[in-house]
Order: structure tokens, then C-alpha cells, then sequence
């Protein structure tokens, strides 16, 4: 059927999306996951982990020589974080096409998963988004998500074995999409 074409382009477009300490701490992790749910996005990764500073470092590697750096990779690895995988549902513009994948590119979760989050600095984010909703400070911003398919692409694989990573269907696929 179409929508199974359209899942597997889908998970082209999985993001990486992170809970930070001070989410866990302040009781967000609810609120944030159910943001994304109840978007229509379909989670296939979710795990609690607290990364050493070694691992945080990793995956801010794009910051390194940052003045905020140390404070930052000191932060992340300071406490667990949640780390999970929601892909986007298939886009209803594109429900006509079926196998081509480059059809895909640049549609769907990691634009809108930003747009979700708001802005880095939390003042600047508006009110509706996450860190509008429910962060002040930018070193305790509470969520992160990738910010392109490159980068979600590298932050997936180093945080999540693919066995981590699961397919299934979901029959709300159908009362989402026409
Ligand atoms: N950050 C900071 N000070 C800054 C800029 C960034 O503490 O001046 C932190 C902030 O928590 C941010 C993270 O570093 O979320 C990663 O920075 P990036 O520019 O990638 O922002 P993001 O993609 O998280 O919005
Ligand atoms: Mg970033």
C-alpha cells in the first residue's frame, strides 16, 4: 500500500532527541515526549542514560574551542538523559509519490523538531515551543534535537545500536494521513 512506501521513506528522515539533565530533573520528560506524540510522530528509540563526559564530547564534537564547551559537556554528562528517535509520519504533500526516496529529503521531522524547540536561547524561543514553554537559561535549555540530516544521521548512530531501533506499524497511520 502507499502508506508503506511511505514509512519506509519516512525513516529517512529520523531525528535525534535528547531530554537533557535539567529536563529529567524538573519532571519534563512527559510533557516533552507527549509533544512529539501527539504530533503524529512515531517513536522507535527511547532509552535513559547517563553519558560520561567522553560521550558528551562526542556529540557536541561541532562545538569544540566553544567558550561554553566545557560547561556544556560538563552539564550533559552531568546527570541521566533521555535519548529516543521519533521519524516523522509520512508528509501529506508527497502521499502521491511512491519510491523515490530523494523525494523525501528535507521534508518533515528535523525542520519541524526544531521548530518544536524553539529557539538555543529560551527568551528568544516563542511561547508554544519547548524551551519557550519551559526554559530561561541557554546552558539549561532542558531538550536537543539534531539540527540537519547529517547530524541526525551521526547523533542516531552514536547513541543508538540500530537493534535499538525499531519498525512497526502504527494504526493511528491511517486517521493521520488521507
Ligand atoms: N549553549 C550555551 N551557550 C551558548 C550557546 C549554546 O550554553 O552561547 C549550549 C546550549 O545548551 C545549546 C548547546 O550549547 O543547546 C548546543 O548549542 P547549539 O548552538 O548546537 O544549540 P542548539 O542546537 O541546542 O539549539
Ligand atoms: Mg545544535
Amino acid at each position: 500500500t502507499f502508506v508503506d512506501q511511505e514509512l519506509s521513506a519516512a525513516e529517512l528522515e529520523r531525528t535525534f532527541i535528547a531530554i537533557k539533565p535539567d529536563g529529567v530533573q524538573r519532571g519534563l520528560i512527559s510533557d516533552i515526549i507527549a509533544r512529539f506524540e501527539k504530533k503524529g510522530y512515531k517513536l522507535v528509540a527511547i532509552k535513559l542514560v547517563h553519558p560520561t563526559k567522553d560521550f558528551a564530547e562526542k556529540h557536541y564534537d561541532d562545538l569544540k574551542g566553544r567558550p561554553f564547551f566545557n560547561g556544556l559537556t560538563d552539564f550533559l554528562s552531568s546527570g541521566p538523559v533521555v535519548a529516543m528517535v521519533p521519524p516523522p509520519p509520512p508528509s501529506q504533500s508527497m502521499s502521491n509519490h511512491t519510491a523515490d526516496p530523494q523525494v523525501w529529503e528535507g521534508q518533515g521531522v528535523i525542520k519541524y523538531g526544531r521548530k518544536f524547540i524553539g529557539a538555543t536561547a529560551p527568551l528568544a524561543s516563542e511561547p508554544g515551543t519547548i524551551r519557550g514553554d519551559f526554559a530561561i537559561s541557554v546552558g539549561r535549555n532542558i531538550i536537543h534535537g539534531s539540527d540537519g540530516p547529517e547530524t541526525a544521521k551521526d547523533e542516531i548512530a552514536l547513541w543508538f545500536k540500530p537493534e535499538e531501533i525499531l519498525s512497526y506499524k502504527k494504526e493511528t497511520d491511517k486517521w493521520l494521513y488521507e
